[in-house]
C-alpha cells in the first residue's frame, strides 16, 4: 500500500468503547498498525487481557491504587505506569507515531496537548479536547505541523466531504443527530427520565458519558465546537439536523448548492479505520449498508426548547475564551450526578448554566490556565448537584 507509514500507536483509553474498537480495526491489519502502549482508567481486567494479546511496550492505569497488582500481572510482559504522569512520560517515546485519544472528559486535554508539543500526530476520538482547548489546540497544532485526525463520526465524514475541496467554496457544514432516545417525548415527561432509560441509545453502542450526553443533545453542542475548530468555518456556517436513522454521519454544502453526504452503518470502526489509514483506505470487516433495510432517511429541525443543552453550547462558543471548558466540565459533573442519581436529567442544563454564570472567562489562555478553569468549575459544579 502507498503512502502509509506504518502506524505506531499510544491508544489512551483502551479499555472504553472506541479503545476496543480501535483494537478491532488495528488487530485486522497488522502490517500497517501496532500498539505501542495501552492505558486505562481503572478496568485491570480488560487491561490484562489487551496487554497479553497486543504485547505493547507499556500500560498506564490512571488509578493508582490498582498499579501494584497490575504491575505484579504483567511483569515479563510489558512496562506498567500509573497515572497523568505515565501518560505523559509514555508519549515521550520516539517510536510512537500516532497516538489514538480515547480518553473521555476533560482528562483527555493535557495528553493531547502534550502529543502536539512532542510533534507527533493525534487521531482525536475525545471530543472535550477541542471544545475545551480549541483554540490552543489547533494554534498549537498548526505551529508544531501535528496533523488532528478526527474519529468523531461527524467529523469525520465532514473530512472525507471536504477532501479534494477548496475551503473557500464550503457555504455551510450540516451536523446530523440521531436525536436521542427521547426526541419524541413531551418536555413534560422529560423530568421522570430514568438512568437506565437515558443509557439506551437508538442507533449507537457507546460509552455511558457520550449516552447520556447523546440523550441530552449536548452530544451535539460539542460537536459544533469541535466542527468549529477543526474546520476554521464561521459558527453561522454550521446547522445541526435530526436524521434518527444515522446513516448519513454528516453533510457539507459547497456555494454552488451542492451536498455532499458521508453515509455508513453507524460502526465506529469506520470513522477510525479512516483516522488510521488516510490518506489511504483499507478493506474493514463491518456491516455493509443494506438499502432494503432502510426505505427512508427522513429529516427535521432540533428542538432547542425540549433540549437546552444544545442552545447551551451554541451560546458557550459564541462567548468564546474559557466559557466552553466551563461547560464542557460543569456537563461532565452533571451527566456523573445523574448517572449516580443525584439530580434529574432536567437538571443538567441547569447546573451547567449556572456554572457558566458564575465564571468570569479569560479571552486567551495557557494550557495550566484552561486547567484551573476546568478544576475550578468542576468544584463549582459539584457544589451544585447537593
Ligand atoms: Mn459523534
Amino acid at each position: 500500500v502507498k503512502n502509509i507509514k506504518k502506524k505506531q500507536i499510544a491508544l489512551l483509553g483502551s479499555t472504553g468503547s472506541i479503545g476496543k474498537n480501535s483494537l478491532k480495526v488495528i488487530s485486522q491489519h497488522p502490517k500497517h498498525f501496532q500498539v505501542l502502549y495501552l492505558t486505562a482508567n481503572r478496568n485491570i481486567n480488560d487491561l490484562i487481557l489487551q496487554a497479553k494479546q497486543y504485547r505493547p511496550r507499556g500500560v498506564v492505569i490512571t488509578d493508582k491504587k490498582l498499579y501494584k497488582e497490575l504491575k505484579t500481572t504483567l511483569s515479563g510482559i510489558c512496562k506498567v505506569f500509573w497515572g497523568m504522569g505515565g501518560i505523559l512520560e509514555v508519549l515521550q517515546d520516539p517510536e510512537i507515531n500516532l497516538v489514538l485519544n480515547s480518553l473521555v472528559g476533560g482528562i483527555g486535554i493535557l495528553p493531547t496537548y502534550h502529543s502536539i508539543q512532542l510533534g507527533k500526530d493525534v487521531a482525536l476520538a475525545n471530543k472535550e479536547t477541542l471544545v475545551a482547548a480549541g483554540q490552543l489546540i489547533m494554534k498549537n497544532a498548526l505551529k508544531k505541523r501535528v496533523k488532528i485526525l478526527p474519529i468523531d463520526s461527524e467529523h469525520s465524514a465532514i473530512w472525507q466531504c471536504i477532501l479534494g475541496e477548496d475551503k473557500k467554496n464550503i457555504k455551510r457544514i450540516i451536523l446530523t443527530a440521531s436525536g436521542g432516545p427521547f426526541r419524541n417525548w413531551s418536555k413534560e415527561k422529560l423530568f421522570e427520565i430514568t438512568r437506565e432509560q437515558a443509557l439506551l441509545h437508538p442507533n449507537w453502542d457507546m460509552g455511558e458519558k457520550i449516552t447520556i450526553d447523546s440523550a441530552t443533545l449536548m452530544n451535539k453542542g460539542l460537536e459544533i465546537i469541535e466542527a468549529f475548530w477543526l474546520y476554521n468555518v464561521q459558527l453561522r456556517q454550521i446547522e445541526v439536523v435530526i436524521h434518527p436513522q444515522s446513516i448519513i454521519h454528516s453533510m457539507v454544502e459547497f456555494k454552488d448548492g451542492s451536498i455532499k453526504a458521508q453515509m455508513g452503518v453507524p460502526d465506529m470502526k469506520i470513522p477510525i479505520q479512516f483516522a488510521l489509514s488516510y490518506p489511504d483506505r483499507l478493506t474493514l470487516k463491518t456491516e455493509y449498508i443494506s438499502f432494503d433495510k432502510y426505505n427512508s432517511l427522513t429529516f427535521e429541525r432540533p428542538d432547542l426548547k425540549k433540549f437546552p443543552c444544545l442552545k447551551i453550547a451554541i451560546d458557550a462558543i459564541k462567548a468564546g475564551g474559557t466559557y466552553p471548558a466551563v461547560m464542557n466540565a460543569a456537563n461532565e459533573v452533571a451527566v456523573n450526578g445523574f448517572l449516580n442519581k443525584q439530580i434529574r436529567f432536567t437538571d443538567i442544563p441547569i447546573i451547567i448554566s449556572e456554572t457558566m454564570e458564575n465564571h468570569s472567562p479569560l479571552k486567551e489562555y495557557s494550557i495550566d490556565e484552561l486547567l484551573a478553569v476546568e478544576k475550578e468549575s468542576k468544584k463549582y459544579a459539584t457544589n451544585l448537584l447537593n
